[in-house]
């Protein structure tokens, strides 16, 4: 079969030499005769690849030491009530900017757990999409905490500086975002990712916490989402799934042999910049974001006449660039681009798409 390019959303492609190595020891994980996924979590060896993921993650995004790092279930979703459940207290109100379909999400769900101001900062310029600047968020200086989403994965609209709170704790979904290009971690509260777009497979989560947000959790938090337990538990208060943890250290060890986050942050940035090139210079396809806020990991696009959408989408797939259709929500197409993606994946869709151009015009 000829070379394969999946520009799935999520779960997304892995990197192939990690997938080779999950294949090579597969079913016997260093000389146990077992698959790592038949072993305990509490046995010393799986612990010790456990520690060692998280040690690696700790370098890859130079983790301060008063932050944990949970490796939970339940996905982003999930954290959309964790979050709340932790981090809003009885009497107090959180403020959840809304960029796009992921942060009005989170925020529909925390509205199930207590007060939540809503700031929608979405905008349009003469039909160009853009979003107020984060100077300009009318945020609550009382808040318990402000929830953002960097990288809207369904939009295609990402928040490139960090914005200043003024000491309320940030809160970031960085699901689709996170490891993709180098962040301070010290200007977060909590950041938390689902491990199927930048990460591993799905059924893992990453949440990084700053201690002093532990410890305040409704009474009724369940368990398994309780901050405080999976950091007091090293995340093994219940079977973590053990895995996806496992293949989420082969994707970090990966990334450091490449060189680390700022190796592939350079890589990302080569590839967005060829492919909004290649929608830009021609009148055949279109992306209406506002350059300043145009996501390096999602790229939507549409062609100027839809009319051609299904002959696009059955003949990229035959040229082995797959799963391109746009989220119903938006329509179009979409390249989801994440650290997995090859440069080459990009150039072979460039390519696509301007031979497609010639031809059906
Ligand atoms: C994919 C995604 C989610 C949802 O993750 P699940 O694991 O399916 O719950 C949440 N937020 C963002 C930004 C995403 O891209």
């Amino acid at each position: 079969m000829s070379e394969i390019f999946n520009f799935c959303a999520g779960p997304a492609m892995l990197p192939k030499p990690v997938m080779a190595k999950a294949q090579q020891e597969f079913l016997n994980w260093q000389n146990t005769g077992s698959s790592v996924m038949e072993l305990s979590h509490r046995s010393s060896i799986y612990m010790k690849m456990a520690a060692k993921a998280e040690a690696d993650l700790r370098e890859l995004m130079s983790i301060p030491d008063n932050y944990k790092v949970l490796f939970c279930h339940g996905g982003g979703r999930g954290q959309f009530s964790a979050v709340p459940l932790n981090l809003l207290p009885t009497g107090k109100s959180a403020d959840y900017i809304v960029s796009g379909s992921w942060s009005e999400a989170a925020a529909a769900e925390a509205q199930n757990f207590g007060d939540i101001n809503v700031i929608n900062i979405n905008q349009n310029k003469d039909s160009i999409s853009t979003l107020l600047d984060s100077n300009e968020w009318p945020l609550n200086q009382d808040a318990a905490y402000v929830h953002y989403c960097p990288n809207e994965t369904v939009n295609g609209l990402e928040i490139n500086n960090i914005p200043d709170t003024n000491g309320v704790p940030l809160v970031a979904d960085m699901s689709s975002t996170i490891l993709s290009h180098e962040i301070d971690v010290s200007k977060f509260g909590l950041i938390y990712a689902g491990a199927q777009k930048n990460i591993g497979p799905s059924g893992l989560t990453i949440v990084i916490v700053r201690e002093d947000l532990l410890g305040n959790a409704h009474k009724a938090t369940p368990c398994i989402m309780n901050y405080k337990m999976s950091a007091d538990n090293d995340s093994m208060y219940n079977t973590p799934p053990t895995y996806a943890w496992y293949l989420a250290g082969l994707v970090f060890q990966w990334l450091k042999d490449l060189g680390g986050v700022k190796a592939i942050e350079k890589v990302n940035k080569a590839k967005a910049e060829l492919l909004y090139q290649a929608i830009d210079n021609s009148s055949f396809y279109l992306n209406h974001i506002d350059s300043q806020y145009r996501s390096k990991m999602n790229i939507p696009f549409w062609l100027a006449d839809e009319s051609l959408n299904e002959q696009f989408l059955k003949e990229s797939e035959q040229a082995g660039l797959t799963a391109l259709l746009g989220h119903r929500i938006v329509g179009g197409m979409r390249a989801s681009i994440y650290n997995a993606m090859p440069l080459e994946g990009v150039e072979a869709l460039v390519n696509f798409m301007q031979e497609f151009e010639k031809r059906v015009r």
